[in-house]
């Protein structure tokens, strides 16, 4: 897949620890919100990559991405101080955990996890679906955004990690065929949340990403 040249249009702080991203959309590029894009930026004269989840509900002129950034890391702390207009090579969009038009979701993130989550949830309710959001962070992103999901009638939870998130789960998961079960995060957090599912889920397809 050939690299397409895009800019940094707007780095806003999405809460402790962590940026929303918004990023010029290069031409001819189009994704789905829970799809995921490498990102390559000249950092100190050097190309850095890291991959990255859309977490906005839909590619327009801009696409956001949520990065949880890690202070030893590269490319995390070079978007927290870039400057809008910089320019930026995006690659993408890769991954088949991403919105499909489901009419119900229920979607289990940890850490920069939540932004493909309340992507997918925006998108869901605006195009007249139901949407299950459980969120687990001590220092939880986006809370404007899930107020709103909330104020707009989707189910909307926030645990600290030493709270249990599958009993919750287990509780959200139906019969319902036209659910889709999304899970997003580290790996530990996602190995957790597939070994609770295993025992509830309906034999459906998960749609898991795992960010190592
Ligand atoms: C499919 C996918 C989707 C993802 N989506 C997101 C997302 O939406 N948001 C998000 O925040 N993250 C996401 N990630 C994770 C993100 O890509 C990584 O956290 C990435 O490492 C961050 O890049 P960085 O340049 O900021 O940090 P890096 O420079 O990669 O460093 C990250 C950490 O790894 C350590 N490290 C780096 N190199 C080494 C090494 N050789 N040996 C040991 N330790 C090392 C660093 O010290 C630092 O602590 C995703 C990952 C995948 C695979």
């Amino acid at each position: 897949m050939d690299e397409l040249a895009g800019s940094l249009e707007s780095v806003t702080r999405a809460g402790p620890g962590g940026i929303a991203v918004e990023i010029e959309t290069p031409r001819s590029f189009d994704a789905q919100p829970g799809q995921f894009v490498k990102l390559t930026a000249a950092v100190d004269g050097k190309d850095v990559s890291s991959f990255y989840t859309i977490s906005s509900p839909r590619v327009t002129e801009t696409f956001e991405i949520t990065v949880a950034v890690d202070p030893d890391g590269d490319l995390g702390p070079w978007l927290s101080e870039a400057i809008p207009g910089v320019s930026l090579r995006v690659t993408g969009p890769f991954g088949t955990a991403h919105y499909e038009g489901e009419s119900r979701v229920v979607i289990a993130c940890g850490g920069p996890g939540i932004g493909p989550a309340v992507a997918i949830a925006e998108r869901t309710v605006a195009d007249g679906g139901e949407a299950v959001v459980i969120y687990q962070d001590d220092d939880p992103l986006h809370i404007d955004r899930l107020d709103a999901l909330e104020a707009g009638g989707a189910s909307i939870r926030v645990l600290g990690t030493d709270e249990p998130l599958a009993p919750l789960l287990t509780e959200r998961v139906t019969e319902d065929t036209d659910e889709q079960v999304f899970v997003y995060g580290f790996s530990d957090f996602v190995d957790d949340i597939e070994a609770t599912l295993d025992d509830v889920s309906t034999g459906r397809e998960l749609k898991v990403e795992n960010f190592g």
